[in-house]
């Protein structure tokens, strides 16, 4: 294991590399941003470097996403300058105290939370607990209006949805109850993860397993489903998709 650095516009980025029997190069930043490269003892070090380079901007972007993501777990507080995600994006909150309606608004670009009492972090996190249920609602049935009608022909019944926050699994489904469960966390991620967790779970109304014939018929609705499926990792490795 190796320590190396590329200079980019004056910063040094750093990067690992572990020399291992992978089959060529394997490049990914990890959560903590530290870049780690797994390579083949037959790739010599220029071929790395030049790797490196040709990734930055990729490089760069992933760790500020990862930057961002722990300035967000670390202790949520709900006070003025605080990041919220929301739709896959992060926005700037102000908290504005007010004697009378308490809510959360969102608009052009900031959240906006009124509230009684600045220095009440469980009526705060309520407020916007609710806030995101009520999103979840609105955002998850027009996911199913763009949806279903992919499955319709198909003989697939438009579903009913239940909302609810989950620790293990973005969605769930029940194709005895017609019925589809779907995490309220969802809304933090980009409306294109929602449609493909939904149409995910309505796949399977037609085929029950995780099978190749569900994967086939899946590809066939949504041929980019894969790259969905990894940007939806990237909101939470801890959720997986659902037992199918
Ligand atoms: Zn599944």
């Amino acid at each position: 294991m190796t320590e190396h650095y590329v200079t980019h516009q004056g910063k040094n980025i750093a990067f690992t590399v572990v020399r291992k029997k992978v089959k060529n190069v394997n490049l990914r930043v990890c959560p903590d941003s530290t870049v780690v490269i797994s390579a083949n003892k037959k790739v010599p070090y220029s071929y790395i470097e030049q790797l490196v380079k040709d990734k930055l901007p990729w490089i760069i972007k992933t760790m500020d996403h990862f930057e961002t993501k722990r300035s967000i777990k670390g202790n949520r507080k709900y006070i003025t300058g605080e990041i919220i995600e929301y739709l896959g994006s992060y926005y700037p909150l102000k908290v504005i105290e007010v004697p009378g309606r308490e809510e959360v608004i969102f608009d052009s670009g900031d959240f906006f939370l009124f509230v009684r009492d600045d220095n009440d972090p469980v009526l705060k996190e309520q407020l916007f607990a609710q806030w995101y249920k009520d999103q979840a609602k609105a955002l998850f049935d027009r996911s199913l209006e763009r949806m279903h009608p992919l499955v319709a022909g198909d003989g697939i019944e438009k579903p009913s949805i239940t909302i609810r926050t989950m620790k293990t699994r973005w969605g769930s489904c029940s194709w005895s109850r017609q019925k589809i469960t779907l995490n309220t966390e969802l809304v933090k991620t980009p409306p294109e993860c929602i449609d493909y967790v939904l149409l995910h779970e309505l796949a399977h109304f037609k085929y029950h397993k995780h099978d190749a014939s569900f994967y086939s018929y899946l590809a066939g609705l949504m041929p980019d489903w894969k790259e969905r499926k990894q940007s939806l990792k990237s909101f939470s490795a801890n959720l997986s998709l659902c037992r199918g």
